[in-house]
């Protein structure tokens, strides 16, 4: 079993959307191991996506991502990493695949309502930086 971690961004704490998207990980069968409302600050934002901190999309990005509340959740089940990227679907919500989260209500490349950490590193590095007192 596998530990990811997962941000509810917020556009779906905006758009009332908490409910269907936590739906679709716990009837996929994963376990909620954390969860937490919270909104952050611009450094917490260029910590968890310090790979992107230069990139021309960013400084929208850090605004979106700080601009009200998220919902952080460390989710566990057998490959939670890749099972959720695959719920999730492409990160630009016009393109990603019906069935998906961001096919099925997304219709944005930066408001895609989800992310997924994307590697076991990752989901490490991540799950320190929202959920450091976790066991
Ligand atoms: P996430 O990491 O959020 O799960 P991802 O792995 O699909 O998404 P990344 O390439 O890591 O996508 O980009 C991180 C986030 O930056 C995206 O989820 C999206 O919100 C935003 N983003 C990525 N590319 C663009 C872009 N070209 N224009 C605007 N926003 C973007």
């Amino acid at each position: 079993s596998q530990r990811t971690l997962v941000l509810l961004k917020p556009d779906t704490v905006r758009r009332g959307l908490v409910g269907e998207i936590l739906g679709r990980f716990e009837a996929k069968g994963l376990s909620i191991v954390a969860m937490d409302l919270r909104t952050i600050d611009g450094e917490t934002a260029d910590q968890h996506y310090a790979e992107h901190v230069e990139r021309d999309f960013y400084p929208p990005l850090r605004a979106f991502v700080t601009s009200g509340p998220l919902v952080a959740l460390v989710l566990e089940g057998d490959e939670a990493i890749e099972v959720i990227r695959g719920l999730n679907g492409a990160t630009d919500g016009r393109k990603a695949a019906p069935g998906t989260i961001r096919g099925d209500l997304s219709l944005s490349n930066r408001e895609n309502l989800v992310h997924g950490s994307d590697s076991p590193e990752s989901a490490s590095r991540e799950i320190k930086i929202w959920f450091p007192d976790l066991p």
